[in-house]
């Protein structure tokens, strides 16, 4: 089959590897379609914990196309979605209900072999029914998941006001969860007019375009929609700018929720007084756990709705231009659709 694999940090090539074969308790996928995310590109600079060979992508739908001896739900031809995380359940934060931070995790697409590829192996327990659900909602499953869990963690209480800085796949996924999940009013910043024209479709109340030439027209007209500030500041774009604003923008006792993935090496300049005096909590989030149930549920009642987010379509020997699409401001979502490789 190919697959996209790297050897080492910036370095990969589209390669013939043997098919993967299941153990017992595993299917064979053909991997139908799989999303290009952010950390994609955090991979491609040897970040977030690689391990080489890689073959990336994390979040997959796939169709069963072979079956390991004990595997008693899934049949051949069904669609099906992955968690592409595995805790071992014994370590200290498996014991703690936080599969997430395993201290053994295997994460496939980051540590473990991934969805751009022709097939994929995975354990039949991982894997999620998807046939009543497009391939092109699916693959937003696992981003969804995410959201979810995101939003376990913000805790959001009702009515509260408040602002999210990224409209790109993942704020589109927060902006739909935020409006229908007790937001009181939600307030989307973004620099492309496109992005910003869905998340008001989605559910925004107020949309507002940043210039990054001149940000003080947009920081006066948040001020104008909050005097007092937020309850929540939410960074969906990882970008060390928006973190530095979010304090003043945030009111006394509210959150900034730190959801963007910054780079590794990046530090956050926080107003320590601030946090003190005014009683700012912060918090972050990573990836998704007990959350993949509650994604399809909100894809399936259309709570969440993925028209239009997908933009780009590449196949496997293009993934060079998928990943230079993830990072150009203008691309939503890029998807890999390896069967046409
Ligand atoms: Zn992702
Ligand atoms: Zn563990």
């Amino acid at each position: 089959m190919k697959a996209v694999v790297y050897d080492r940090p910036g370095r990969f090539a589209v390669r013939d590897l043997p098919d993967p074969q299941p153990g017992p308790r595993d299917v064979l996928l053909r991997v139908l379609m799989a999303g290009v995310c952010g950390t994609d590109l955090h991979l491609h600079v040897g970040e977030f914990g690689p391990t080489y060979p890689l073959v990336p992508g994390h979040e997959i739908v796939g169709e069963v196309v072979g079956l390991g001896a004990e595997v008693s739900r899934l049949r051949p031809g069904q669609r099906v979605v992955l968690d592409n995380t595995t805790s071992c359940g014994a370590c200290i934060e498996c014991r703690r209900a936080r599969p997430a931070f395993c201290r053994h995790l295997i994460a496939q697409g980051v540590n473990a072999p991934g969805g751009f590829a022709e097939r994929i192996v995975a354990a039949e327990e991982r894997c999620f029914e998807v046939d009543d659900l497009p391939v092109e909602t699916a693959v937003f499953a696992e981003p969804t998941a995410c959201v979810v869990h995101g939003l376990d963690v913000l805790g959001l209480r009702p009515v509260a006001r408040v602002l999210l800085f990224g409209a790109g796949p993942t704020g589109l996924l927060l902006t739909q969860l935020l409006a229908r999940s007790g937001a009181g009013s939600l307030t989307v910043a973004e620099l492309v007019q496109a992005k910003l024209d869905l998340a008001a479709a989605r559910g925004a109340d107020h949309a507002i375009l940043v210039d990054p030439s001149d940000p003080g027209v947009a920081r006066s007209r948040l001020r104008e929609i909050a005097p007092d500030g937020f309850d929540v500041v939410i960074d969906a774009t990882g970008t060390l700018g928006v973190l530095e604003g979010a304090i003043a923008l945030t009111r006394t006792g509210g959150t900034v929720f730190a959801y963007g993935m910054t780079p590794e090496a990046a530090r956050w300049q926080v107003p320590s007084y601030e946090v003190f005096r005014r009683e700012i909590t912060i918090k972050g989030s990573f990836a998704q756990q007990f959350s993949f149930d509650r994604a399809l549920e909100a894809l399936r009642t259309r709570r969440i709705d993925t028209t239009g987010i997908i933009t780009h379509r590449f196949r496997l020997d293009q993934y060079g231009e998928a990943l230079a699409a993830v990072a150009d401001s203008t691309c939503i979502k890029a998807v890999i659709t390896p069967q046409q490789a």
